[in-house]
């Protein structure tokens, strides 16, 4: 498979080109066609796989085509993660091949400042990277909504257990749409264990899914 098989845009096609990627990932390969066909996923793959731009590049597309559809406030996508270190990693990636569309990111964790993330969702932004804990206590406060949410990633969901995160993912997974059928969710961990393929199963609809 190369890049070609996507049939990404010329934009987001030049933002590949200037990382300098020669080919996809296998877990590229795989998970790419399925996010774009618009079935949940869940991706067995490690850190240094290419997992995010696995679920970045699907989700830039998918936005595009929701953006024109759904005016409003509020992030499409949301993208949750155990750590500070992740999200800002991921954060990095969404705003280097966002820029394809002049797409806003905004990443939420704890730690960071509860003020200067707030004021940054109330600027806006189709994107937003999250540790779960801070994420819900921004939508409590009304910084943010997720009423407009239609993709979402939980990443590295077995360190989102590890960490006791796992009831606070699945809450937030219930949060968007009454009607599921309007949400694309995927979830990635490094290891498949009975808690993940739970959560999986209260998450997801009739994933698909792929081992790197
Ligand atoms: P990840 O598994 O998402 O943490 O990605 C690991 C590293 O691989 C990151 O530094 C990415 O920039 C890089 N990467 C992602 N996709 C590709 C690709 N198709 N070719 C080469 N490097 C890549």
């Amino acid at each position: 498979t190369s890049f070609a098989h996507f049939t990404f845009d010329e934009q987001l096609m030049h933002q590949i080109r200037k990382s300098e990627y020669t080919q996809p990932t296998p877990i590229q390969c795989q998970g790419v066609p399925i996010a774009l066909s618009g079935r949940d996923m869940i991706g067995i793959a490690k850190t240094g796989s290419g997992k995010t731009a696995a679920f970045i590049w699907p989700m830039l597309v998918h936005i595009m085509d929701q953006k024109e559809l759904e005016a409003g406030e509020g992030p499409i996508a949301i993208i949750v993660c155990p750590t500070r270190e992740l999200c800002q990693q991921i954060h990095a990636e969404c705003k280097r091949f966002g820029k394809a569309y002049s797409l806003r990111s905004v990443a939420v964790y704890g730690g960071g400042s509860m003020w200067e993330q707030a004021k940054a969702l109330q600027e806006g932004a189709e994107i937003v990277v999250c540790t779960p804990g801070r994420l819900i206590d921004h939508v409590k406060k009304k910084a943010t909504s997720l009423q407009r949410v239609s993709y979402m990633v939980f990443d590295e969901a077995d360190r989102m257990f590890d960490m006791g995160f796992g009831e606070l993912a699945l809450s937030i997974s219930c949060k968007p749409c009454p009607m599921k059928t309007m949400l694309l969710s995927l979830l990635f961990s490094a290891t498949f264990r009975k808690k993940i393929e739970r959560l999986a199963r209260d998450i997801l609809v009739d994933p698909i899914r792929v081992v790197q």
